[in-house]
């Protein structure tokens, strides 16, 4: 059934979370809800990201437990209560809240929020952690506009203590109140946006990033320089170009385009050279390599080649 945004809907109680999608962020956002004690199914396309995704977590946990943030007896508890799956429907059968958290790419996640629909109890908040794309147009792949919802965490989820709560045209103002007491029981700090491009994180963020990418594109200076200047010169403790490399470069080159489209104004061009290593393949700390080198277990900072 259809609600406008001026239905007043009952509050639910969230105890059963699915999260879709266990890369960069959905594991994260699987470790915190299961930490909190909720019950959580999380779901991807490919069995192997769920293998690699259900290890992270476990050293993750086991780091908290290293620095007496959780007992043992807590860490496999919260392991135990996050269940993987690559069937969509067997997953959100009982669910009370959906996370949405796969490829930021705007057919993707209109195709999984149909099928959400169709799958999900009626009574199921469907949320998005994108980073940029249209919640009211994701939520018009829907038949329950006002339960859409962006629920956006920040990069590492475990850590970033701000959730960004973005209300779509419909959502309705006790679908935003759920959310929002429920970022507060995960121990975040929740922060209400409007739904227009890359939302209020990103539409400042990535200008920065792809003002960098230029910088470096047109030999100003070199990466380490780059980012040294804004570390020591502006207090940010993660240069921008070290940043990109750590959200993923064809994530920064997809919340980019939406930016350009969505607004127009050629001011949101990506940088070619962004565009040239997202197309070689070189997506920063997932795939090993960016801007820098990354070697497992090292936590050196290695310029990955000459860019100028
Ligand atoms: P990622 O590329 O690391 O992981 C995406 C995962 O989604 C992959 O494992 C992929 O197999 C899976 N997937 C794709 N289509 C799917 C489908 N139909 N069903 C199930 N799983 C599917 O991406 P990420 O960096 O984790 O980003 C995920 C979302 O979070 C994006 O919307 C992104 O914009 C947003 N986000 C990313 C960051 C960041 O720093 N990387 C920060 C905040 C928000």
């Amino acid at each position: 059934m259809e609600q406008s945004s001026s239905t007043p809907m009952a509050s639910i109680e969230i105890k059963h979370v699915t999260v879709v999608g266990c890369g960069t962020m959905g594991n994260g956002i699987a470790q915190v809800f299961a930490t909190c004690g909720y019950s959580v199914n999380l779901v991807d396309l490919f069995a192997p990201a769920l293998e690699k995704a259900m290890n992270t977590i476990a050293r993750n946990l086991d780091r908290v437990v290293a620095k007496g943030g959780l007992d043992q007896v807590a860490r496999d508890a919260a392991l135990a209560r996050i269940h993987c799956s690559t069937s969509l429907a067997e997953a959100t059968q009982k669910s009370d809240l959906v996370v949405e958290a796969a490829t930021e790419n705007r057919q993707i996640k209109l195709e999984l929020f149909r099928q959400l629909d169709q799958l999900c109890p009626s009574h199921c908040i469907l949320a998005t952690n994108t980073s940029s794309i249209s919640i009211t147009d994701i939520a018009g792949a829907t038949h329950r506009p006002a339960q859409i919802i962006g629920m956006h965490f920040m990069n590492p989820v475990p850590i970033m203590k701000l959730i960004e709560v973005i209300k779509g045209y419909n959502t309705t103002p006790s679908v935003t109140a759920t959310i929002v007491a429920l970022s507060h029981q995960l121990g975040k700090i929740p922060v209400e946006a409007n739904d227009y491009p890359g939302f209020v994180a990103n539409r400042i963020l990535m200008p920065m990033i792809n003002e960098a990418v230029h910088a470096l594109y047109e030999g100003v200076a070199g990466v380490a320089e780059i980012d040294t200047v804004m570390k020591l010169g502006m207090a940010h403790p993660m240069g921008p170009l070290q940043l990109a490399d750590f959200i993923g470069l064809d994530v920064c080159l997809a919340i980019l385009r939406v930016l350009h489209d969505g607004f127009g104004q050629a001011k949101y061009a990506p940088c070619p050279l962004l565009v040239k290593m997202v197309s070689s393949g070189n997506l920063g700390l997932k795939t090993g390599k960016g801007f820098y080198s990354y070697q497992a277990g090292s936590k050196d900072l290695v310029v990955a080649q000459e860019f100028c």
